[in-house]
C-alpha cells in the first residue's frame, strides 16, 4: 500500500487472532463464532480482520450491510456471511447470488422478497430477527410472530435457517434484563419453529454476553468489539474471563516545532495562550481524519511522555506542547503505547463523552491502516 502522509493507524492482526482464540477456548465446541466485521471491521479493515478471525477459529462473518458482505465475497472469502441489518427485499436476489444470508422480520418484506426471488428463480436463506427487548429491529408481539410464521411456512423461495436477537444491556453489572431477553427469545424461537418447522441456528450473544455467559451461547455468538481487543464497557472489564489485546493504534510524525513566547496564542480562536516560554509542535492529523475538535486538551505520547493538545484542532493538523529536545519527524502516538505510557481507546473516548466503539469507526478512510 502506497501513501504519502505521516499519519497512520496500525492494526495488530495477532491481537485479533489471540482475542478470537481465547473466546474459542471459552466456548463449548459446538458453539460457533461469528466475527462481526461491519463498518469496515469497526474501522480496522474488514477483509484482513475477517481472514484473521477465521484463521483463529471463527466460522461466520456478520455485517450490517449487503454492500459490506459483497465486499467480503469479492475479496474471495467463502465463509458463511449474515447481513444483520435490513436489506431491500428485491436485493435478496443479489444476496443469494453471492451466497449471503439476510435478515427478515416483516411479512410484507418476505412477500416482496419472494416475488423477486420467484422472478429470478433464485431461492434465498434468511435468519429471523426477534425483538426480545432492544426495540430496534425484529418481531415483537405474538401477533407479529404468528403473521410472519404463517407467511414463512408457505414461502417457496425463502428458507428460514436461523433466528436471533440482540441484547440491550449485556455490558452492565445488572444482568436481569439479559435473562428476561433470553427467556423471551427462547419462547419466540419455539413459537416460530412450531409453525415453520425446525430452524437450525439460534444466536443472541454479543461480545459481552459471549464472554460473561458462555453457557448461553446457543448455536453461535456474535463477536464484535472484543475481537478487536476492546472492552464492551469499562464497568465489566474486571469481570472478563481473559485479557483483551487491543489491535488498533494511531500514530503521526511532527512536521514543525517552534518556540512560543509568553502571551503567544495557538490556532483558530486563540483558545490557548503560552504562559511561559514553551515548545509547540504541529502534528498532521485533524478533524477530517476523524480526530475531532473535542480531543483538544487530551494527551498524546511523544518520546514516551504525555504531551497535551493545545489550541483548536484544525481540519488537517493540530498543535501539541512538547518538552525541549523534540524535533520534526518525531513519532507521535495518539492511541497506543510508547514506553510505559499508554493512551487507551477508552481514554480517547472519555474525552468525547462517548464509548470506545466510536473512536476507530470515525477515524476516516484518509488515515491508512497498516496491518502488522
Ligand atoms: N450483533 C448485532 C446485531 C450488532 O448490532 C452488534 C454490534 O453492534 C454485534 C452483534 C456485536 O456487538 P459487540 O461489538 O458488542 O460484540
Amino acid at each position: 500500500m502506497t501513501f504519502y502522509r505521516d499519519t497512520w493507524a496500525e492494526v495488530d492482526l495477532d491481537a485479533i487472532h489471540s482475542n478470537t482464540k481465547n473466546l474459542r477456548g471459552l466456548l463449548d465446541e459446538n458453539v460457533q463464532i461469528m466475527a462481526v466485521v461491519k463498518a469496515d471491521g469497526y474501522g480496522h479493515k474488514a477483509v484482513p480482520t475477517a481472514e484473521e478471525a477465521l484463521a483463529a477459529g471463527a466460522q461466520w462473518l456478520g455485517t450490517a450491510l449487503l454492500d459490506e458482505a459483497i465486499a467480503l465475497r469479492e475479496a474471495g472469502i467463502t465463509a458463511p456471511i449474515l447481513v444483520l441489518g435490513m436489506i431491500r427485499p428485491e436485493d435478496v436476489v443479489t444476496a443469494a447470488a453471492n451466497d449471503i444470508i439476510v435478515t427478515a422480520f416483516q411479512p410484507w418484506w418476505l412477500e416482496r422478497a419472494e416475488k423477486a426471488a420467484a422472478a429470478s428463480g433464485q431461492s434465498f436463506d434468511y435468519h429471523i430477527k426477534i425483538d426480545s427487548g432492544m426495540h430496534r429491529l425484529g418481531l415483537k408481539t405474538n401477533e407479529e410472530i404468528d403473521a410472519f410464521a404463517s407467511r414463512a411456512a408457505s414461502a417457496e423461495f425463502g428458507r428460514a435457517v436461523g433466528m436471533f436477537t440482540h441484547f440491550a444491556q449485556a455490558d452492565e453489572q445488572e444482568t436481569s434484563y439479559v435473562e428476561e431477553q433470553t427467556a423471551r427469545f427462547q419462547e419466540v424461537a419455539d413459537r416460530l419453529e412450531s409453525v415453520i418447522g425446525s430452524i437450525p441456528v439460534r444466536h443472541c450473544a454479543n461480545s459481552a454476553a459471549a464472554m460473561r455467559f458462555p453457557e448461553a451461547g446457543f448455536s453461535l455468538v456474535r463477536f464484535g468489539i472484543s475481537m478487536y481487543g476492546l472492552t464492551p464497557s469499562p464497568s465489566i472489564t474486571a469481570d472478563l474471563p481473559f485479557a483483551l489485546k487491543p489491535a488498533f493504534s494511531l500514530h503521526s510524525r511532527i512536521t514543525h516545532v517552534k518556540t512560543l513566547e509568553p502571551g503567544d496564542t495557538v490556532s483558530y480562536g486563540r483558545t490557548y495562550t503560552a504562559e511561559s516560554r514553551e515548545r509547540a509542535a504541529t502534528v498532521p492529523i485533524g478533524y477530517a481524519d476523524g480526530w475531532i475538535r473535542m480531543h483538544q486538551g487530551g494527551d498524546v505520547l511523544v518520546n514516551g511522555q504525555r504531551c497535551p493538545i493545545i489550541g483548536r484542532i484544525c481540519m488537517d493538523q493540530m498543535i501539541i506542547r512538547v518538552p525541549e529536545g523534540i524535533e520534526s519527524g518525531e513519532l507521535v502516538t495518539l492511541i497506543g503505547a510508547q514506553g510505559s505510557e499508554y493512551v487507551s481507546m477508552e481514554e480517547a473516548a472519555a474525552r468525547l463523552d462517548t464509548i470506545n466503539y466510536e473512536i476507530p469507526c470515525v477515524i476516516s478512510a484518509r488515515v491508512p491502516r497498516l496491518l502488522q
